[in-house]
């Protein structure tokens, strides 16, 4: 069965001025839409047709470049749009104690997930992850994704241009700081942390 793209959980002007309603247009109706129909093209009448997005990604890792380029992609927008909100809200007790004890606080946590953004070299993702019970900031390179890896995402940053570049233009840190600070959904990661498996991106 073909993915379908995930709908945005929240009207097209909630992330504005941080994200706004013209690139959510691009990103998620032309960007994510392209990601998701180069995967289905590419799985249609094989045996991964009927496969979860997971699953496509780790049989197309190392072996179908242009297909985990796809799959990854469309996880990773997918996870995107969860990973921000209009009111990002607090994370649990549970992620809230896990924050303090890796990174001391929780604006510790959101200086280095800039910090960390700015630095990342052209395009990626920048993740708050989760293994063995302890908390991490890690980085994923072009359409590279942690879906099937033994990290449980938390929440992810796009820091691709097209994510910023009609708002911020080239500041990619004003776009970080402007997400970080009251846009990411902190009750989203929660759930992912007390779920304690990696988000599945829906049939
Ligand atoms: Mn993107």
């Amino acid at each position: 069965m073909a993915f379908s793209i995930t709908p945005l959980p929240y009207d097209d002007t909630a992330l504005a001025p941080a994200v706004s309603a013209q690139t959510l247009s691009f990103h998620h109706g032309k960007h994510h839409q392209a990601y998701i129909d180069k995967t289905n093209a590419a799985i249609e009448g094989t045996d991964l047709a009927d496969k979860s997005m997971e699953e496509v990604i780790a049989a197309a890792r190392g072996s179908n470049q242009g297909l985990f380029n796809n799959s990854a992609q469309s996880w990773n927008h997918g996870f995107y749009w969860h990973s921000m909100a209009a009111d990002g809200g607090s994370a649990s007790d549970e992620l809230a104690a896990m924050i303090d004890q890796a990174f001391g606080s929780a604006d510790e946590l959101v200086k280095q997930l800039q910090d960390r953004g700015a630095g990342h070299f052209a395009s990626g993702w920048v993740w708050l992850a989760e293994k063995d019970g302890k908390l991490s900031i890690e980085e994923t390179h072009d359409g590279d994704t942690l879906a099937d890896s033994d990290f449980n995402p938390l929440l992810t940053i796009d820091v691709w241009e097209h994510a910023y570049y009609l708002d911020h233009q080239n500041a990619r840190p004003a776009y970080l700081k402007a997400v970080t600070e009251g846009k990411l959904n902190w009750a989203f990661a929660s759930e992912n942390l007390a779920r304690g498996t990696t988000w599945a991106y829906p049939a």
